[in-house]
């Protein structure tokens, strides 16, 4: 089934994050093959350097990125609109950090993410052992305080992969206990990142589940596509059946800058 027009990937990496491969003309010109209409670059923010270095690009690299979105806007010019964003962080004591590079230029969009419950990077395959000693609905109330945490601190556009500590299996137990967050969400008038990534990890499942797609989606949240590439043949991932699982709860795409509705 061919796609609906006007879609965008909101939701892209580039080699700058030490984690991704090929370059970022290489994510446009797949996103043109597939059809889309636009992307959005939202590569990992830099953060303070005792924060996860390894996986993202440093601070010194922010104009390169910024320049090397801008060279494929220029490239692409009438054939496929590329905006510029990042995937920041959420991490309490960061925000002000965050904050000065959300000022540094007029991103499109910025999607707020957790990735780190305390020291514990979460979703990082090499750490997943991690999972057997918590006590998994303990772990969920705590990741979606940070959740609320991310939403009300008026930084973000819209939220990252809703239930990412799902990723390697680790099911909320509970299955709702994201419903404060959304309300948070909702009311803050944030987004949510439909990330279809979910489909490629163990879980098998995109975020959110279908069920918090229909919570949020009842709350009238927005839903910003996103595939989460980390590489070009990622583009684009699954979208139809994204575009499905939202129409099939009367929720609504939208894509930035502008939350223009796409589909
Ligand atoms: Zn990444
Ligand atoms: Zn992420």
């Amino acid at each position: 089934m061919p796609l609906p027009p006007h879609l965008f990937d909101s939701h892209l990496h580039t080699p700058l994050c030490n984690h991704a491969e090929g370059s970022p003309r290489e994510y446009a010109q797949a996103a043109l093959d597939l059809g889309l209409s636009g992307v959005c670059f939202t590569d990992h923010i830099p953060m303070p350097a005792w924060f996860d270095a390894e996986w993202r690009m440093k601070r010194g690299q922010l104009d390169e990125y910024v320049q090397t979105v801008k060279d494929v806007q220029r490239e692409f010019g009438g054939r496929l609109v590329v905006r510029l964003g990042l995937e920041a962080d959420f991490h309490p004591g960061t925000e002000r950090y965050v904050a000065q590079i959300l000022e540094e230029h007029p991103w499109d969009y910025v999607i707020g993410s957790v990735h780190y419950i305390g020291a514990w990077g979460f979703d990082n395959p090499a750490f997943k052992d991690e999972y057997r000693q918590r006590d998994l609905a303990g772990l969920y109330r705590h990741y979606y305080a940070l959740v609320e945490g991310a939403a009300r601190s008026t930084l973000f556009d819209a939220i990252g992969h809703l239930d990412l500590p799902k990723k390697f299996g680790d099911t909320d137990p509970d299955g709702m206990a994201a419903l404060h967050a959304l309300d948070v969400i909702a009311m803050q008038g944030l987004s949510l990142d439909f990330n279809t990534a979910g489909w490629r990890k163990p879980v098998k499942e995109a975020y959110p589940a279908p069920d918090l797609v229909r919570a949020a989606a009842t709350r009238g949240i927005p839903f910003v596509l996103g595939s989460d590439a980390h590489a070009p043949a990622e583009v684009g991932y699954r979208f139809g059946d994204a575009v499905k699982e939202i129409h099939d709860v009367e929720g609504v795409i939208v894509s930035y800058a502008g939350r223009e509705r796409v589909g």
